[in-house]
Parts: structure tokens; sequence; C-alpha cells
């Protein structure tokens, strides 16, 4: 079974969807977990912020979402996120995969191997430090990458994200700063669903829609800064296109794995 975790965009893909609400370890998933099958594939598909957009990026229960889709056998999850451009030449309306990630969150309980505070059994087992090197699936990047280009649409093969808290944008001197450190774009969810999924062993990737320049651009004063209305106007437009990406995505995922992730806790445990 494959994951899928996203917004509105995809729920015409869901028609017929079989609705399962899940309890965890964690709590329960954001939504209800809707499994349908696409083109032969089962998928499972979970709506981030919930059906009705109501867990903003710092509330949203990741734990919960990512355990649920573990235990209903999923292995390869994608994701798709609206995120902000730190460069002119990435520009609203463009794709990017991101190949690494910089935590700018705070407070979000990150990691299911809390030593003896675990709340799984197997969990507690042991101090388990997993890396984070590369995190994304290269795998499932690559899958991703094809699949925009299949559509023809302008995609930027990798990119630095950084993850923000939210639920508030970037002040202009933030901004500056991660611009200075030449990091590609900007979001407030990505951190940290893929670090939950490599602590389970399971592949990880995000599709990012360009909707905004998060502060502006420097040269050219008449671009404003985001408002979260630019944000939905843009996903809006670009939803159709998401849906195909992710569509394409699903057809080209292989029965075996070939990466790491699947061995995340080999040599990860103390
Ligand atoms: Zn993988």
């Amino acid at each position: 079974m494959i994951g899928i975790i996203g917004g509105s965009g995809f729920y015409s893909l869901l028609e017929g969807a079989e609705e399962k609400d899940i309890v965890t370890p964690y709590g329960k998933t954001s939504s209800p977990v809707m499994i349908v099958k696409i083109n032969g594939k089962d998928v499972a598909f979970i709506a981030r912020h919930g059906l009705h957009h109501e867990y903003p990026p710092h509330k949203v229960p990741y734990k919960a979402n990512i355990f649920a889709l573990y235990e209903l056998g999923v292995r390869q999850i994608f994701s798709a996120s609206a995120v902000g451009s730190l460069k002119t030449e990435i520009k609203p309306g463009d794709f990017c995969v991101p190949d690494q990630s910089v935590n700018f969150t705070h407070g979000r309980d990150d990691t299911y191997y809390h030593g003896k505070e675990s709340l799984c059994e197997d969990h507690a087992k042991s101090v388990v430090h997993i890396s984070s090197a590369d995190p994304f699936c290269h795998e499932l990047r690559n899958i991703l990458i094809k699949a925009v280009q299949k559509i023809a649409l302008p995609v930027h093969e990798k990119g630095t994200i950084v993850v923000i808290n939210g639920p508030r944008y970037s002040s202009r001197a933030e901004s500056t700063f991660f611009r200075t450190h030449n990091w590609e774009i900007i979001g407030m969810t990505l951190y940290p669903e893929y670090v939950l999924a490599r602590e389970l062993e399971m592949c990880y990737a995000n599709i990012s829609l360009v909707t905004d320049y998060d502060t502006g651009v420097h040269e050219d004063p008449s671009i404003e800064p985001v408002s979260s209305q630019e944000v939905i106007q843009r996903f809006k437009e670009n939803s159709e296109k998401i849906k195909n990406i992710i569509l394409n995505a699903i057809e080209q995922v292989p029965e075996q794995r070939n990466c790491v992730c699947a061995n995340a806790l080999e040599g990860a445990r103390m």
C-alpha cells in the first residue's frame, strides 16, 4: 500500500474510498484514512490539516499519521505541500522535490524513540539514532521528478527546504537569514514527517508547489510578502497538476525497495 499525505486537491481521487478512523498510541490521525485503489494499487490517503483544515502546522498529529500508515502496511509515502520560494529563479507555480531540510520548528514531538518513556513496547527497547544525512528517499524522489517532467512542468530537482514552526510567516530579517544560507524553499509541515517515516523504515519524498516569494523579492518592491489568500489561490490553480503528478508517481512505485530507508534502523540502535 502506498501512502499519500496532502490536501483537499486529492479528494476527487477518493470517490468510493473506504474511510477508516484509526486511533494509534499517539492519538487520532488528522483525518480518517481513506483507502482506495488507483491504477491497480492500494493507496491510503491522509489530509494533513484535517478534512476541514482544522489543524494548524504546529498541531498536526504527525506521529499518529505516520504510525497509522505504517500499521496499514504502507512503506512508501508521497507528500505534497505548499511552500514559499527563497530564490528569484524559483518562481511561483514551479515545483521542487527537496533533497535536504533544515529544521526551525520547536516543541514538536519528533521521535518514536523516547527510551523507556516510549509509548510502544518495541520502541522502548533501545535508544535509537537514525541517520538523516539524506532525509528523503532517493528512489521516490526520482519517481516524483520524472512524474513532473512527464507532464512538462518546471521542476527543481533539488533544494533545501527550511521548515519553520509557523503558524505565522517569516519576518523580512528571518527570510534574509534563510536566503543568505542559499536555501531554496520554506514551509511549515515537512518536519517531523520525514524523520518519523525514516524511524519506521518507511520511504518518504515530497513534492512542493511554490506558491509565493515568502517576504517578497528585494529587487522588485512590487512583490508583496505572502498572504494565506495567495497560498490558497495558487494551490487551487495548481491542484489538478499536483493530482496528476501523484497519479503518475503512484504508477512508477516499484514492488521491491532498493534504497537505504528499508534498513534505516540497522546500526542505529545503541
Ligand atoms: Zn526509500
